[in-house]
């Protein structure tokens, strides 16, 4: 039902408040001529309308919501409510420096914290998504190559299980994409990956812990092979959550990185919303990282504070923007100003309130959650992609007996799965495992509600095999069935328009 629906003749949100003043003052020329297209109802039905459609959705608060590769995690509402202080929201971005230190120094520490998180020597905060990052990336990787006269070099090396945003960031860059292989325990195929790298070899994209749900074992071996041929290690950061605390890409032999801060870093995401991915590079590639940059040219006299007598503010600009002329090799910009601010800001705090120790558990918790659920559907009898391999934050289970058993698809049990209120993980991620979940519960979830997706897939398993053809129709609760996902994506129309 939409809110027009509601309509009646006459009545009016405003139907408590004093009659409106009147509109003679507005010329004539600006005048409506004839009333706006508007639902007629009132205040109470809009605030129930719109709260009754909002929780149609599935949503981090609402239901468990594991899927897989996204780290829909719970987000702390301090982080959020520290971000959203009106002396951030308020700030003009084009604010002079003087009035927006306090907003530089948060962006320059969380650079410096995430270079420490991730082991690299310099990080550029602009880029606003993932895939934003790997583009500046890659970008950064052809400017090292074209810098060094070294242009032969037209390939980007992607593993078969990468994301589909690595072979489309190499290709935005101008490269050819050549695939690598993986070994059926989920670790880069070695000799397929000595066949692929030569003189040709710009880089190799490389997703640790990958989106097979395992820590690749031969990473130290992966990056020296790359580096002999002259090539780069790009590091996808969409898992930091896996090692947070523990590992770090730098160690790893990674040359350059991004990080998905809403993925890890405290903001909600999902459906498009706003995102951030800061990219991280080691010294061969720090000319060339994304203008602006927070710069410190003094000493913080934050700790001083105290000293500095009420009402007096102090004006000395400890930071600055780094911009083209302070970084004449840049790949340039890559948003409007410093990319998303609030974002970044809820990163800085979530770092902050999360400290070393943290961090560490945050890795850690991740991990053993995905453990302990892959283990009890192990038991109960389903099939995992990696039986022999301990999962990372995340693991595959495979439906593909189910489908030539009972003809029931991957995507037939994710739906069921939305019967029993839990948000389907991942399906048909990566590609090469058939009929599979990608399941990342995250560190935020209790153990009873890893239990109740136990239950939930084991009632679903045993629907599978007695009465299929439930499993096939789901959902059966929700107030939309199955879309024709196709025109969704390709002809979605979300305009209203009046019966006739
Ligand atoms: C999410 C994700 C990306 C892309 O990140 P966006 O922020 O969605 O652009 C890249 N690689 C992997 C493995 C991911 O999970």
């Amino acid at each position: 039902m939409t809110i027009f629906d509601l309509s009646k003749p006459g009545r009016i949100a405003r139907a408590q408040m004093p009659a409106p003043k009147s509109a003679d003052d507005i010329p004539d020329n600006f005048r409506r001529k004839e009333p706006a297209m508007l639902p007629e109802v009132s205040e109470l039905q809009v605030v129930r309308h719109f709260t009754n459609v909002s929780q149609k959705n599935f949503s981090i608060d609402t239901q468990f919501y594991p899927l897989g590769s996204c780290t829909m995690k719970y987000n702390p509402r301090g982080a959020h409510a520290a971000a959203s202080h009106a002396g951030f929201t308020g700030r003009h971005p084009l604010a002079p420096l003087e009035f927006s230190q306090g907003l530089l120094s948060c962006l320059f520490e969380l650079q410096e914290i995430l270079k420490e998180v991730t082991g690299m020597h310099g990080v550029s905060l602009t880029p606003m998504a993932g895939a934003q990052g790997e583009f500046a990336g890659i970008a950064m990787i052809r400017a090292y190559h074209t810098d060094r006269g070294d242009t032969e070099r037209d390939e980007i090396l992607v593993p078969t299980a990468a994301h589909g945003t690595n072979p489309a960031s190499a290709v935005m860059c101008g490269y050819k994409v050549r695939e690598v292989e993986l070994l059926a325990d989920g670790d880069v195929d070695m000799a397929s990956l000595s066949a692929a790298v030569g003189p040709h070899t710009a880089g190799l994209m490389l997703t640790n812990p990958s989106t097979c749900g395992v820590f690749e074992r031969r990473i130290g071996e992966i990056s020296a092979l790359v580096h002999e041929a002259g090539g780069l290690l790009y590091y996808d950061g969409a898992n930091l959550n896996a090692i947070l605390g523990r590992v770090k890409p730098g160690d790893m032999g990674f040359d350059v990185l991004h990080l998905n801060l809403h993925k890890t870093f405290a903001t909600p995401h999902g459906g498009g919303g706003p995102g951030a991915g800061p990219v991280g590079v080691g010294q061969r590639l720090l000319p060339y990282l994304p203008v602006p940059m927070v710069e410190r040219v003094g000493e913080d006299t934050q700790e001083h504070a105290e000293d500095t007598p009420e009402g007096v503010e102090d004006t000395q600009c400890v930071y600055r923007w780094l911009d083209e002329p302070d970084r004449p090799k840049t790949i340039g910009r890559l948003s409007t100003f410093m990319g998303n601010a609030g974002i970044l800001l809820r990163a800085f705090v979530y770092a902050r309130m999360l400290g070393n120790e943290g961090m560490r558990r945050v890795g850690d918790y991740a991990t053993l959650n995905a453990n302990y659920l892959a283990k009890r559907l192990h038991d109960a009898g389903f099939q995992l992609a990696y039986p022999e391999r301990r999962p990372t934050h995340e693991f595959i289970i495979s439906f593909a007996d189910d489908t030539k058993r009972f003809g029931v698809t991957a995507m037939d049990i994710a739906k069921r799965l939305l019967d029993h209120g839990i948000h389907a993980p991942t399906t048909y991620f990566p590609l090469l495992i058939p009929e599979c979940f990608l399941i990342e519960p995250t560190e935020t979830e209790t153990k009873d509600e890893l239990d109740a997706m136990v239950t939930a897939l084991i009632s679903i398993q045993h629907e599978v095999e007695s009465t299929p053809e439930v499993v096939k129709s789901a959902p059966h609760t929700l107030p939309v069935k199955r879309l024709d996902e196709v025109r969704a994506a390709r002809q979605l129309d979300l305009r209203w328009t009046r019966k006739a």
